[in-house]
């Protein structure tokens, strides 16, 4: 007898591991990218954060998540993920992951800004994300349960009653299609391509967190976009990113005379946290300074042995990082809103779960801590996974097919001009002006292009992020008002759209 389908959407780390954690059930994966190099997942550097060294544990663990999150961190939420991540990481050391070790076999940790101990799991130097995502994708072609759908687009979740009932998908032929499902596991990654300077891959503009949000579902902390420091202007796009380790072994940040400046901004310079640097980077280059990272002088061994991935990155636009600065600027990298979901990856609709990027579970607070995003990842796909194998929806005796009205679903050239937008208005700094500016621009926007329902789900994240920030008139975390650049114990708060915490 065909057991029962979970359908999970999105191919990176969340996604692919959810699917590997399912066991009872069939799983269908869809996603609009075409296996292997998929998501972020694939890009990530630095590694996967745990507290599994010896002389660490998991309180402090905690306590630096809570410190990066600016007053939000949800202190059990932490916790438990930091707690779950020892067995989680063992787990894809099991199946294939080949964590870097000492000579006596035991992980090596490596250190990233704001950790107060080693705890970064990597592989092959800045390469971690590739490996991981090398390894799950080659288990899930072993799975006899697991099926997989690329080159497919989730457009629409079709909710009746209180329950979803399936998903519309635009699929391989470019046609509208229904699926129907009363479990769904959304993986769809974070929203940062939104931005015209991105060091996310251009499939990941929020389309799952938009979908979901015209669903009905509670989304939290859209506002907090975090942005890297340190991605290559290498007048490419998506911008690669050079890695913060790079100035853990002692690259500095220099203008164009060669002069340092980041202790203007903060005393600890280039080590200052990610926020501060970006908005440091982001000032001078307003003022019309070229930035650039210094990597001539490591340390610990050169650029090409030590951070191979960046290296070659600059060689492929001929700098060769070990003789040259090279040039910098801020980029969207880390979306720390997202679906609101509870430990488990539930959402506020019954039959959706939330799990990686997409999800807000209030582990990252105002700001996300290096290398807590694919420690989360793993935790709340495994928690979704078994949270739907035990609370497995049956589907309505009677199938219910949702009625679809959109005509277009074609790729849309005005993405290029809401990117600009984004980037200008919502970005780095924002202020009551500018986000009204965007949100203007937006609605306009929406009104022109309202038949075409994959741009739809793009708008409706970026007005998701565009209110939640005119809403929170203080400065926090990843997010800056120029207006009011003070943090205020008034906004202390999660915020949730529409207004009820789950
Ligand atoms: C350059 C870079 C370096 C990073 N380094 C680190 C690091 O060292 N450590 C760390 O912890 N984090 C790091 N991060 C962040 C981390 O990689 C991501 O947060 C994490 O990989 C997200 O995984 P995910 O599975 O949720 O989403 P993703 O890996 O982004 O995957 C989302 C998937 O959903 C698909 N999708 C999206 N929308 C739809 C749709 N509508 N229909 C169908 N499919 C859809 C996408 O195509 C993709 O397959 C880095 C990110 C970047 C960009």
């Amino acid at each position: 007898m065909q057991k029962q389908k979970v359908i999970i959407i999105g191919s990176g780390i969340a996604g692919l591991y959810a699917a590997l954690s399912i066991e009872k059930f069939d799983v269908l994966i869809v996603s609009n990218e075409s296996g292997g190099k998929s998501g972020s997942s694939y890009y990530a550097q630095g590694g996967i954060a745990a507290a599994i060294a010896e002389d660490d544990d998991f309180e402090t663990h905690v306590q630096d998540t809570i410190k990066a999150g600016a007053g939000l961190v949800d202190y059990e939420v932490a916790k438990q993920i930091i707690l779950a991540g020892t067995e989680r990481v063992h787990h894809l050391a099991e199946l294939g992951v080949n964590f870097k070790r000492d000579e006596k076999g035991n992980f090596n940790f490596g250190r990233e800004a704001a950790h107060s101990k080693n705890r970064i799991l990597h592989i092959n130097g800045d390469a971690s994300g590739k490996e991981i995502m090398n390894v799950l994708n080659a288990r899930v072609s072993e799975k006899k349960n697991i099926q997989t759908r690329y080159t497919c687009e989730a457009l629409e979740i079709s909710v009746y009653g209180s329950n979803v009932n399936g998903i519309w998908i635009k699929n391989e032929k470019g046609e509208t299609e229904f699926i129907s499902a009363s479990n769904i596991i959304l993986a769809t990654g974070g929203v940062s391509a939104l931005y015209s300077k991105t060091t996310n891959p251009l499939s990941i503009y929020g389309k799952g967190l938009g979908l979901a949000a015209r669903a009905g579902a509670v989304i939290a902390d859209a506002e907090f976009v975090q942005f890297h420091p340190t991605a290559l202007d290498l007048g490419v796009d998506p911008v690669p990113l050079a890695t913060e380790a790079l100035r853990g072994e002692g690259a500095i940040i220099i203008n164009e005379k060669g002069e340092r400046f980041l202790d203007n901004y903060h005393p600890a310079a280039e080590l200052a946290p990610r926020d501060i640097v970006s908005r440091a980077v982001f000032s001078e280059i307003s003022k019309g300074n070229k930035i650039f990272l210094d990597a001539t002088n490591l340390k610990s061994g050169k650029v090409k042995d030590k951070f191979p991935n960046v290296y070659n990155l600059c060689k492929q636009n001929n700098i060769d990082a070990d003789l040259q600065p090279i040039p910098i600027a801020p980029a969207a990298h880390y979306h720390v809103g997202g679906i609101a979901t509870n430990i488990n990856g539930r959402s506020s609709i019954n039959g959706l779960w939330a799990c990686g990027e997409v999800a807000c579970t209030g582990f990252h607070g105002a700001n996300r801590l290096a290398s807590n995003s694919l420690l989360e990842s793993i935790v709340l796909a495994y928690n979704s996974a078994k949270d739907v194998e035990q609370n497995f929806i049956e589907p309505a005796s009677k199938s219910i097919t949702s009625q679809f009205s959109h005509k277009n679903t074609n790729a849309i050239s005005e993405l290029e001009d809401l990117r600009n937008v984004m980037m200008e208005n919502v970005g780095i700094e924002r202020s009551e002006a500018s986000l009204k500016k965007a949100l203007h621009f937006i609605s306009e926007l929406m009104k022109r292009t309202s038949d075409n329902i994959s741009f739809l789900n793009v708008l409706t994240t970026a007005s998701m992020i565009t209110k939640m920030a005119l809403e929170r008139e203080e400065s926090r975390g990843c997010h800056y008002r120029s207006d009011y650049p003070e943090t205020k114990e008034v906004f202390k708060r999660r915020c949730f759209e529409p207004k009820q915490k789950i």
